[in-house]
């Protein structure tokens, strides 16, 4: 990136709470209620509230001020002793009653932070507010028409905003993956839906007028938006065009952003205090209690992993990073050597998952299966070419390793009946190779160690065959 021009990035994130029921009325949270029930029809968790229907009196769940106290006190933000909602009025056919209930004038909480690791470096981003509000209906748009699901009306989200602390894309991307591994620790949203997460990202150049970008779903696409957005900007300026205050739509398939709007103020919003809600107060011993009950977060288990197994602070990193990666690496600790679960859950099963684009959650792997793999082959019954190929296919077919080695004739270095007669058959049928080995050229003798991985499929790795071919020639 030029080093004369200067970029701000402040980011606004939306997240779908995990509640049982929606945030203003008693209608099932479709976010938890879809996981236990494959197949969700439009409009069939709805009731006269959060359809927006006249003279329906909402009510404000607990359980959403609870999680979301949870998650602004993870994020080590201020909570008010009182706080309200407020409409935010505006005209569309997602919001049926023509404004949103959300806060505006005193949010739930303000003034966190939270800490990146920027290639060896700390940097803190601040946070400037956490409000609750209700997430609107979603509209599905077809060709000549626009359907409306009021499921997701009333799905409690809070936004969490940033101040303009992020300077360039890569960075905005490694804030929102540290902020969802945040709240997958807390288990406060559902971390495998790439929808419950979606942010609003400010961004100008050169002191210039902010451009707001829309709806970027998930954690993968920011840095691809912002780094389009940036380039965009900086091309404008070049040819003399002053960018004006706008919102724009990233547009995934394209990789492009698109002229919405011009920006309106929050001021065009008329902002009104809600008269049908009552006032939240959260109690300080509510607050105090929900702070005791935090779980041990990312940060303060990077620390302990580094002291209490000697990982160096690249390993730990990587296991924290996804928590139910984090906690096999434990479990497998107990069970096998340091070493071993570490570079199995912190690097080979990490790469495998990235390949495939998924998480642990999402593989459908078993925590067992994985500590048996790590097991077998710390007892040498895989060699590491071997026990990598079966846990890629263990991730395609959704096994454990045995079955996997019965379905794919993996060969256990114990069922190869004898290595030495595989090794000497390897030297007899490459006597070039071996009398160059003779004569001193180093090459050869890893050309040997090649054809014997080769001849058994990788069942042997090449220590064990250059200790055996060494054993033989001598
Ligand atoms: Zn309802």
């Amino acid at each position: 990136m030029s080093d004369e021009t200067t970029i701000m990035i402040g980011l606004e994130t939306h997240v779908q709470l995990n509640s049982n029921t929606k945030i203003f009325c008693g209608c099932p949270n479709p976010v938890v209620y879809q996981t236990k029930n494959k197949e969700l029809k439009p409009n069939t968790l709805v009731c006269p509230t959060c359809l927006g229907l006249p003279g329906s009196k909402p009510r404000t769940n607990k359980k959403v001020v609870e999680l979301a106290t949870k998650a602004s006190l993870a994020v080590n933000c201020k909570i008010a002793d009182r706080t309200f909602f407020s409409r935010k009025t505006y005209f569309y056919p997602d919001m049926s009653k023509n404004f949103q209930t959300t806060q505006y004038e005193i949010p739930l909480a303000e003034k966190g932070i939270v800490e990146l690791n920027i290639d060896g470096k700390k940097k803190t981003i601040r946070i400037r507010r956490i409000h609750m509000e209700e997430d609107p209906a979603k509209l599905i748009h077809e060709k000549d028409f626009t359907l409306v699901d009021y499921n997701r009306s009333g799905i409690p989200l809070i936004e969490i905003v940033t101040e303009p602390d992020l300077k360039t894309p890569k960075e905005a991307r490694l804030y929102l993956q540290k902020l969802a591994m945040i709240l997958e620790y807390l288990k406060v949203y559902d971390s495998t839906t790439e929808a419950a997460l979606k942010t609003d990202a400010n961004i100008s150049i050169n002191g210039g007028e902010r451009v707001e970008i829309k709806n970027i779903t998930g954690t993968k696409e920011i840095e691809r938006a912002l780094s389009y957005e940036f380039i965009r900007q900086k091309n404008a300026v070049k040819r003399g065009v002053k960018i004006t205050q706008e919102t724009r739509q990233w547009v995934p398939t394209t990789g492009i952003t698109k002229a919405l709007r011009k920006k309106e103020t929050e001021a065009d919003y008329g902002y009104i205090f809600e008269p049908d809600l009552t006032v939240i107060e959260v109690e300080k011993k509510t607050k105090e209690k929900i702070k005791k009950e935090l779980p041990e977060l990312p940060d303060e288990k990077e620390k302990r992993f580094i002291k209490q197994y000697k990982l160096t602070q690249k390993m730990a990193e990587s296991l924290v990073a996804e928590k139910d990666i984090a906690d096999l690496f434990e479990i497998a600790a107990k069970k096998a050597a340091t070493a071993n679960a570490a570079s199995w859950c912190g690097i080979v099963l990490k790469k495998t998952l990235n390949y495939n684009n998924l998480t642990f959650a999402q593989s459908e792997l078993k925590k067992d299966w994985i500590i048996e793999l790590i097991i077998s082959y710390e007892k040498k019954e895989y060699s590491d070419v071997v026990a990598e190929k079966i846990l890629r296919k263990m991730v395609d077919d959704k096994k454990d390793s045995n079955e996997i080695a019965k379905k794919y004739k993996f060969q256990k270095l114990g069922d190869l009946k004898d290595i030495s007669a595989i090794v000497k058959k390897v030297i007899s049928s490459n006597k070039k190779a071996t009398d160059d080995y003779k004569k001193g050229e180093e090459k050869s003798l890893n050309f040997l160690v090649g054809q014997v991985m080769r001849e058994t499929k990788g069942a042997v790795d090449a220590n064990t065959a250059r200790k055996k071919i060494l054993e033989i020639l001598r």
